[in-house]
């Protein structure tokens, strides 16, 4: 076939098979390069849409896709959304009883499946090898190829045997995909899975349909359960530092009547998978989970991603609120900080023994500081930590963006803090932390300041017109500006720095972020909507009904029967015949037969129970300008 040919073919197959209309950023070349044989490599972000990149191709051309994936769990979930769309796909792994497998072979044998998920370490099994020469393997795809590189943050030993398929099947084309790659692992993929020429394929990483927001962290659970209570149809993922925390934090969410689980890794495997199943099936709404949650969830429509704690670093965070919003649609990423969770983390990497683990984890707890308290677009900080420019000015979709920090001249506060700092240590010949500055300032009577005489200072008690937290926020401000060092070797005390002597010594003019008190949770319906699909919600409602009764028929979660992209067209554009239907994002052939009159029927009672909804939209079809 022409490269014409194979691309409109690509076309054809994408909304017969999986009933999308368009592509992605860069699916489109890269399944084209793919169809044409070349070897790939493909940094695209979560939800970027990875797992067609290998599917549209096996489709289209004869033999089988062999597809290596590190998670036992995913596999099955991408088997049942092949097999909805009616793709022939299997998958082989630990978790199959011997007569399950010896089927799946014999099929195998006969060339009955276009895609086969295994697990790295079967591949390289020797009578497995045997095995893929006589099924007429026609390409590999290397899922979460980062896996590959040690210097990835994931890395699996199993994975360094894939170095040898190349050798064995030197004319196959190979293509690795991942979400996560830094220049070094990006280098140790290409060169391991020895990769030729490859066309080489880097995304943007920026997530238009999330919302970034930073809260101030105060009394986390009201806030937590207040947020979840006005959004009570949706699912979300909030992080704890803790396995206790996250435990304490779904009973209290269930005692204020949230269906709400936790997941941690000290919980018994069958637990896990229990909390896990039941959040993916639609049963429970909220997970609250330590870190350990995530990486086998294919989740398309998890709605808030929320960090109750401080993350440790920024690309941890980048990738935890990357598993809202696969789907496209808006969703949420909230994080709440407060200066006490810093501290903490401080006290705790003050600990650890490893100078150089030290360093590294002050420098990443530095950066995401940076990324709480900085008045700059957050989209633009999170970007910039993946080397990537954010040409766009305003985002329109942060709370820096929507509700730009106001700037004060800050000189008088900033010279009190920094002379307050010059004065303690003049007197005591030795320096204090954040808070007992401020107790001086605000005039603490507390037992440190008096027993070091400190309420006999000239900076005692000269803080009245800000309240605690303000002072804080402005220390921490005079901190990330270079006026002021906070030694993380010794308690965090704080020293002017020479740009801070020379400051306080000329009264140079300084500008400080105005204190806020705004709650931001009252207003988040402002921020953008990007990707939203604004429909009948009743309908959206009776349609989530109709979908999650076929999901347990089916034995699938209720997203591989139809996304919440598809369920919202219907409930915009109100088909009541299969060709409307199959117009319908997400719609392909297969699904449009099994679930289309399920739906069909669903969408007509409504429109005969509710006459008055939908004459827009016929008015729309029936009467063209
Ligand atoms: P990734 O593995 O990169 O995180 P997935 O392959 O899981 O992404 O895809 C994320 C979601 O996007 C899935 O729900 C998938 O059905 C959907 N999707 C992928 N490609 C398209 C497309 N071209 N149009 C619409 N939806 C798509
Ligand atoms: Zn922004």
């Amino acid at each position: 076939m022409s490269k014409d040919s194979l691309d409109d073919a690509a076309l054809k197959a994408l909304k017969r098979h999986f009933g999308h209309e368009s592509f992605r950023p860069l699916q489109e070349e890269i399944i084209s390069d793919s169809l044409q044989g070349s070897d790939i490599f493909a940094l695209l972000p979560t939800g970027g849409g990875k797992s067609l990149c290998y599917q549209l191709p096996a489709v289209i051309l004869d033999g089988l896709t062999v597809v290596i994936s590190p998670l036992i769990a995913l596999m099955k979930d991408q088997v049942d959304g092949l097999e909805a769309n009616g793709v022939p796909a299997t998958f082989l792994n630990s978790s199959l009883n011997k007569t399950e497998a010896k089927k799946r072979y014999a099929r195998l044998f006969a060339g009955e499946y276009r895609i086969l998920y295994v697990a790295p370490e079967r591949l390289m099994l020797s009578s497995f090898l045997e095995d893929l020469r006589q099924w007429n393997v026609h390409r590999f795809a290397v899922d979460e190829a980062h896996c590959i590189s040690e210097w990835g943050h994931d890395f699996r030993p199993e994975y360094r045997q894939l170095s040898n398929l190349r050798s064995l099947f030197p004319d196959l084309p190979f293509l690795a995909l991942t979400a996560t790659a830094t220049d070094r692992v990006q280098t140790d993929i290409l060169n391991q899975l020895r990769l030729k020429n490859p066309k080489t394929y880097v995304a943007s990483f920026n997530r238009p349909n999330l919302t970034y927001r930073v809260e101030t962290k105060q009394a986390v659970f009201q806030q937590i359960l207040r947020y979840t209570q006005n959004r009570p149809f949706d699912s979300g993922i909030i992080y704890c530092h803790s396995r206790k925390a996250t435990e304490s934090l779904a009973d209290r969410l269930r005692q204020s009547g949230i269906e709400a689980l936790p997941y941690h890794a000290g919980m018994t495997p069958l637990k896990r998978i229990e909390n896990q199943e039941s959040f993916i099936r639609d049963e429970t709404k909220v997970i609250c989970a330590t870190i350990a949650f995530g990486m086998g969830i294919d989740k398309p429509d998890v709605r808030y991603v929320i960090h109750q704690d401080l993350p440790k670093n920024v690309e941890g965070y980048y990738q935890e609120t990357g598993r809202a919003g696969r789907d496209g649609l808006p969703s949420d990423c909230i994080l709440f900080f407060s200066p006490g969770d810093v501290a903490k983390q401080l006290q705790f990497i003050s600990e650890k023994r490893n100078r150089k683990e030290r360093d590294v984890a002050s420098e990443q707890l530095r950066q995401m500081v940076h990324y709480s308290e900085s008045s700059e677009c957050r989209r633009k900080t999170l970007l910039a930590y993946f080397s990537e420019e954010w040409p766009h000015g305003n985002c329109g979709n942060c709370d820096n963006c929507q509700y730009p920090k106001k700037t004060i001249d800050g000189t008088i506060p900033a010279q009190k803090f920094m002379s307050c700092i010059f004065r303690v240590q003049q007197a005591s010949g030795f320096s204090v932390g954040i808070n007992h500055i401020v107790d001086v300032l605000l005039g603490s009577q507390n037992e440190k300041v008096l027993k070091w005489g400190h309420n006999r200072l000239s900076t005692y008690n000269i803080g009245q017109e800000y309240k605690r937290a303000d002072w804080q926020a402005f220390g921490r401000e005079l901190v990330r500006e270079g006026y002021i060092e906070q030694n993380p070797e010794n308690h965090s005390v704080l020293e002017l720095t020479s740009k801070g002597r020379l400051a306080l010594k000329d009264r140079t003019p300084i500008c400080l972020t105005q204190p806020v008190s705004i709650d931001k949770s009252q207003t988040h319906s402002r921020y953008s909507q990007t990707g939203a699909i604004d429909c009948d919600e009743s309908l959206f409602a009776t349609l989530r009904a109709v979908r999650k009764e076929l999901a347990d028929e089916h034995g699938v979660p209720p997203y591989i029967v139809f996304s919440d992209v598809s369920l919202r067209e219907m409930a915009r554009d109100f088909p009541t015949d299969e060709a409307q239907l199959s117009e319908i994002s997400g719609v392909g052939l297969k699904k449009l037969e099994r679930y289309g009159e399920n739906f069909l029927s669903a969408i007509t009672e409504y429109l005969d129970a509710n006459p008055d909804t939908g004459i827009e939209a016929l008015e729309n079809t029936a009467l063209p300008e």
